[in-house]
């Protein structure tokens, strides 16, 4: 069985700045790690790879230097590693991410399964795996929190309490799954692997290995619907609160003044 997991490498949300003019996230501003749902995508596949012996490819579009994050990914338990990166993906929106990721993994050959993150932490759409799934035309299932079956032609899995349904869904293979948090606590990386990682080196793809798949038109800005013009920071703001327990009395004298005083 050939696993494929989607990896994105974001920057610390906690510390990130925005450039707001521009639209776009100062990357440098913060230090990058696997986007945290990933892990949990990456997980996943490790533990099906300990289930059933399958082998584990981690895909990153991203700048040279996210090839920290598919060394990261070798450490907790993958066993390769596809960087996709050329000036000319920059500035993608969903679709371009979607429509480059899609035709890599067509020149890569076939995989039975691609694992994704339900989302990432800073463009945050959640978009990109479904369209990763038309592009490729498999099915595909969101909000996953739990595989309970699989063999080489379909997967099932327990998909998240929506709108109060628990879904249980089952997909021919070849197949993408879009994982939550829920679905395992990733693992530390043993020392091993981490060691081992250090001397690893990702496969390099740029636009000109695609050629037969993706025009350059349809890739990064260019190829881009979707353009944020401008993002806003909003300021912290606190409303005046107080909390009552266990007084009914005092509630309804509160309200009483507050309607009041909004009648004025
Ligand atoms: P999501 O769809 O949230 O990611 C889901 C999963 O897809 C991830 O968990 C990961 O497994 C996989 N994945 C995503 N990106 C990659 C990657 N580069 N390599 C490998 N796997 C990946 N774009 C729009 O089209 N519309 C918008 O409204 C929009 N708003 C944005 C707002 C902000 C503040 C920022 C910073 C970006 C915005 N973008 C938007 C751009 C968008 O973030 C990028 O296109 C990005 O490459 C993919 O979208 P996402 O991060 O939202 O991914």
């Amino acid at each position: 069985m050939n696993i494929l997991v989607l990896v994105k490498e974001v920057p610390d949300m906690t510390k990130v700045k925005f450039d707001c003019e521009k639209g776009i996230v100062d990357r440098s501003s913060a230090e990058s790690e696997i986007n945290p749902f990933d892990m949990n995508a990456l997980q996943a596949a490790v533990n099906l790879k300990n289930t059933w012996g399958a082998s584990v490819t981690v895909l990153t579009m991203g700048p040279p230097k996210s090839e920290r994050s598919l060394r990261d990914a070798y450490a907790r338990g993958a066993d390769r590693l596809i960087m996709l990166t050329d000036r000319r993906f920059g500035g993608a929106d969903t679709c371009a991410t979607a429509m480059t990721l899609s035709s890599a993994i067509k020149s890569m050959g076939s995989f039975d399964l691609i694992i994704c993150g339900e989302k990432s932490v800073d463009g945050d759409t959640a978009q990109v795996g479904a369209e990763v799934a038309e592009f490729l035309d498999i099915p595909h299932a969101y909000y996953v929190e739990n595989i309970t079956d699989l063999n080489e032609n379909e997967i099932t899995v327990s998909v998240e309490n929506i709108c109060g349904s628990r879904q249980t869904r089952k997909l021919k293979l070849p197949a993408l799954i879009a994982v939550t948090k829920n679905i395992n606590s990733p693992q530390l990386p043993t020392v091993n692997r981490k060691l081992k990682s250090l001397e690893m080196e990702a496969q390099r793809m740029g636009l000109d290995d695609l050629s037969c798949f993706i025009s350059e038109e349809d890739t990064g800005f260019r190829g881009s619907p979707t353009k944020v013009s401008k993002i806003e920071v909003p300021e912290p703001t606190r409303r005046e609160s107080l909390i009552i327990r266990d007084d009914y009395q005092k509630f309804c004298e509160i309200m009483k003044t507050e309607i009041f005083k909004s009648r004025r």
